[in-house]
This record gives structure tokens, C-alpha cells and sequence, in this order.
């Protein structure tokens, strides 16, 4: 059984039934985590802020160089951390590799901005004056991250947050916090209390994390549902909130593409990660002269692609994460059908294994926006396929979702893209490129898709409050019409 990181030490009882840590490949409990009670919240508050006090007034050189050592420490341990990533989220291992690789690199990029990124001097409004704004950290960030990048979506936070002198509680998913646990043997080399990692519900030590008056920030990944909850709760205090939230992308295709390499993209972009990735491409919407040539490519790619556990070498597609995100995918699917979708490949349980939480890779044709599947966040390995006939159709189907988080163009025409990136709500447009990452730019959603952002010198001073130092080097009386000469 896995214990609570506080302070730089392992601690808390299992007053409660702990929480099982399931091996999605298998559906095999191979660990255990306690179930953290409010006790446990308060205590991570507690060596949070008690190590702020120091963590603060270290130089930013110092904090780059233990920065840049767990980074170090991190990539020294890329295999094993990957392996645990695979065996509590079912990712296959090639991809937690990656994982594992952007997050030494994002610990690295805000290691060097975090110590060269400060205020700034102002013109003053008097001669004998400087006016300075400075950058401060707020304290104590709450870090909850979601299952399905568990290291990458803490490291967007927990890098930032400690670079600009806060210090930071991670709250790791109930169904992978083991990677997150593990990484403790490279926050060591910080201040003990820096950072601290709380296993547990949501609803309990979330709750008690979001609405503890000694917590300042909350940097939240994960549904739209439970970031309105959040918010909520921010706003009775007016606590700093970044919300990475969910999304509904649109893919679209133009008949100048190469549309070998367009089906190939909108494989990838689908079906990543078994589909439960935030910039999943969930809306396909291809232009009518080449529909046929597209869903003919992308059938017969997907048909190529192998499902098995994450650990094999050979495996392309990974079980999801649990039994209830599948039951979710099945019913956008089997809704579509009933209301006259074709389903082109998969749309169903892989057949030939007894265990584990797979889903086949599914091209659907003949979708509408009236079905869940064009509508509603699936977040599994589906790719629903909309035909088009005229650019500005594609631009109004693409525009039409509550969510603006990512969205996906193939195209040669210069015009055309610039009018994609003009007219379509979205915090990442991608050109010819879906879902490629880039730690000096900003992630983060418009609509429906989340507040804020990540990444970049954005996601560094998203952790940043800003002061105003007005020095004047001679003492005033001032104003010039308040009765000071009477006393
Ligand atoms: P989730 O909202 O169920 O849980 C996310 C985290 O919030 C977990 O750690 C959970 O324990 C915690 N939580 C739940 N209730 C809480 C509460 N009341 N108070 C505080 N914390 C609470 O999300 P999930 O199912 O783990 O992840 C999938 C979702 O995350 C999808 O909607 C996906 O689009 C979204 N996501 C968004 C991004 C992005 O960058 N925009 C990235 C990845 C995932």
C-alpha cells in the first residue's frame, strides 16, 4: 500500500478501504493507494505553506538548478516510470516513453524561463521616482490532474508553478496515481514540503484542497464537469483557477490534400492513446470529392492497427482506462447507429480477449450533429466521418460546438488556412500537423474548453501575481489640495 508524499515523507493511515489501483490490460488489482481522509488534506497544506517560506526566498538560479535536477533524475528513470505509466492506464509503453521524455523537457524549459522571466521597470510619474511590477508567486498551488496523461498534465503544472516560487499539492487521478507517487525520488532533491502528492477522491480531498483558505491557486485537467464544480467553489473565495477542460475537435479535410496521408493523420489524432486524449479529433468532416478515396484509406489503416496491452512491444492500441469510459464509448456508438450511422471498422469489443477494457478503433459514416457521437465529448477510439461540399459548410460544422479546445486542418491553400485560424474558436489550431505539442506555446481552451492557459511563458505567469512598487527616493506630502498645512 501506497501512502501520502507530505513534506518530503511517506505518512497517513488507512482509516478508510484504500483505493485499488487496476491493471486495465488485465482488470487485475496489482496495488493499492490510501483513500486520503481531510486530515490528510490539511496536513499537505500545512508542509505546503510551511515550505513556501523558504522555497520563496530562494534566488530563481537555485530553484533552476533543483529544477533542472529533477528533470535529470526523471530521465534517468524513463523506463520505469513508463512501465507503471503502461500498467495503471494501459497506454502502450512506447507512448508513456514519450510521456516521460516531454516531461524532463517541460521541467527543463521552465527551469531556464522561470529564472529570466520578471517585472518590469515603468516610466514613474515623478522625477525622484521608480516605478517598478514586480511578479510574485501566490503560495500554495493545488495541482489536480486527470488519468489520461497523468505525468504530462502534472508536469504543465508542478514545473511552472515551483519556477515562479510556489510551492505545490498534486492530487493525481484515483486511476494512476502510482507514476505520480513514484515520482517522489525526484522531488526529493527540492525543499521537503515543495511538493507534495495526496492520493484520494476527488469529491474528498480534491474538495478539501479547492476550498482550504490556506491553498491560493487551483490549476485543474479534466472534465468540463467537474472544472464548473470547481469554479464554483474558486469563486466564493476568488482563488486563482486554471481550467483545462474538455473538448469536441474537428478535423477537416480539403480535396487538395494528400488524402493518404490526411486518413493516416486522422487515424493518429482519433485513435491516440485509445482516444482519450483532451485534443482528440472526434469530428471528421471531409470534402465530397474525395470522401469516398478518404474513408476507403482510413478503413483499411485502421483495420491494420493492433490492440493489445500496453506493455507488448507489438501493441498500437491499448485498452481504455476503465470499464465505465468504454460503457460511455459504446453508447455514443450504438446511439448513432439506432439514428442511421454506418459503422465502416470496429464499433465493437475486439473479439479473442477475455480481460481488459478494449474498444476497436471505429470509423463511422452518415453521422449528424444530432447524435452524442457529434456532439458530446466521447473520448475513446472513434472516428465519426461528416462529408462536406463548400469550405464555409466546413468552417460552420467545425464552429458548431459548445468547445474550443483544438481544431485540425489539411490543406495546401494559403487562403483557406488563414481563414480557418481567423474564424475557429479554438485555444490550438494545427495545420497539415494535428496535435503536436510545443512547450514554449501556450495550450489551453476557449468556450466551454477551459479558462487560462498552459505552457509557455503564459503557463509561467498564470502562477504570477502582479505588484506595483511605486518608490519614491524623497518623502512627500501629497496631495497638493489635502489640508496637511492646518496641523
Ligand atoms: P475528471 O474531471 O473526472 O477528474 C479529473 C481530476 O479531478 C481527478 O483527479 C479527480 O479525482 C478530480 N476531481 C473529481 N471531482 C472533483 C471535485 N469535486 N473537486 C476536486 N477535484 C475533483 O476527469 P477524468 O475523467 O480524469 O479525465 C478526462 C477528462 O479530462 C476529459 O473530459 C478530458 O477532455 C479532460 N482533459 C482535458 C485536458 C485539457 O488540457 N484541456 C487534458 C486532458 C484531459
Amino acid at each position: 500500500m501506497k501512502q501520502h508524499w507530505i513534506g518530503g515523507e511517506w505518512m497517513g493511515q488507512a482509516n478508510k478501504a484504500p483505493i485499488n489501483i487496476i491493471n486495465p490490460a488485465t482488470e487485475e488489482i496489482f496495488e493499492q493507494v490510501l483513500d486520503g481522509s481531510r486530515e490528510d488534506a490539511d496536513a499537505a497544506v500545512v508542509a505546503a505553506n510551511k515550505a513556501f517560506g523558504i522555497w520563496h526566498r530562494m534566488t530563481a538560479t537555485s530553484r533552476c538548478e533543483l529544477l533542472h535536477e529533477v528533470a535529470d533524475r526523471l530521465k534517468a528513470q524513463t523506463e520505469e516510470i513508463a512501465r507503471i505509466l503502461t500498467l495503471e492506464g494501459g497506454k502502450p509503453l512506447k507512448e508513456n516513453i514519450d510521456e516521460v521524455g516531454w516531461c524532463v523537457a517541460c521541467f527543463h524549459y521552465y527551469a531556464e524561463i522561470g529564472r529570466s522571466s520578471r517585472g518590469r521597470v515603468i516610466p514613474s510619474v515623478e522625477s525622484t521616482q521608480l516605478s517598478m511590477v514586480l511578479k510574485e508567486p501566490y503560495g500554495v498551488v493545488v495541482c489536480i490532474v486527470p488519468y489520461n496523461y497523468p505525468l504530462l498534465l502534472m508536469a504543465w503544472k508542478v514545473a511552472p508553478a515551483l519556477a515562479a516560487g510556489n510551492t505545490v499539492i498534486i492530487k493525481p487521478s484515483s486511476i494512476t496515481p502510482l507514476s505520480t507517487l513514484a515520482l517522489s525520488e525526484c522531488f526529493d532533491v527540492l525543499t521537503p514540503g515543495a511538493v507534495n502528492i495526496v492520493t484520494g477522491s476527488g469529491e474528498e480531498i480534491g474538495n478539501a484542497l479547492v476550498a482550504h483558505p490556506d491553498t491560493h491557486v487551483v490549476a485543474f485537467t479534466g472534465s468540463t464537469e467537474t472544472g464548473r464544480k470547481i469554479a464554483h467553489q474558486c469563486a466564493e473565495r476568488f482563488k486563482k483557477v486554471t481550467l483545462e477542460l474538455g473538448g469536441k475537435d474537428p478535423f477537416v479535410v480539403c480535396e487538395d490534400s494528400d488524402i493518404n496521408v490526411a486518413a493516416r493523420a486522422v487515424a493518429w489524432a482519433a485513435y491516440l492513446n485509445a482516444g482519450q486524449v483532451c485534443t482528440s479529433s472526434e469530428r471528421i468532416y471531409v470534402q465530397s470529392s474525395v470522401a469516398d478515396r478518404f474513408l476507403e484509406a482510413l478503413v483499411n489503416f485502421t483495420n491494420t492497427l493492433r490492440l493489445g496491452p500496453g506493455i507488448e512491444p507489438s501493441t498500437d492500441i491499448g485498452p481504455m482506462a476503465r470499464d465505465y469510459y468504454r460503457r460511455k464509448v459504446e453508447e455514443h456508438v450504438e446511439e448513432a447507429r439506432k439514428m442511421g450511422a454506418v459503422v465502416l471498422a470496429g464499433g465493437r469489443r475486439p473479439a479473442g480477449f477475455q480481460k481488459g477494457y478494449y474498444y476497436e478503433p471505429t470509423v463511422l459514416t452518415n453521422v449528424t450533429h444530432s447524435m452524442k457521437v457529434m456532439s458530446e465529448e466521447t473520448f475513446g477510439p472513434v472516428a465519426p466521418v461528416m462529408v462536406y461540399n463548400h469550405f464555409d459548410e466546413a468552417i460552420r460544422l467545425a464552429q458548431g460546438t459548445q468547445y474550443g479546445l483544438g481544431a485540425v486542418l489539411f490543406t495546401r491553400d494559403a487562403l483557406k488556412a488563414k481563414t480557418f485560424f481567423e474564424e475557429v474558436k479554438a485555444g490550438s489550431i494545427w495545420i497539415n500537423d494535428p496535435l503536436t505539442d510545443n512547450d514554449a506555446g501556450p495550450f489551453g481552451g476557449m468556450k466551454m474548453s477551459g479558462l487560462g492557459r498552459e505552457l509557455g511563458l503564459e503557463g509561467l505567469e498564470e502562477f504570477m501575481e502582479t505588484k506595483h512598487v511605486h518608490w519614491d527616493f524623497v518623502q512627500h506630502e501629497k496631495p497638493w489640495w489635502f489640508p496637511y498645512k492646518r496641523g
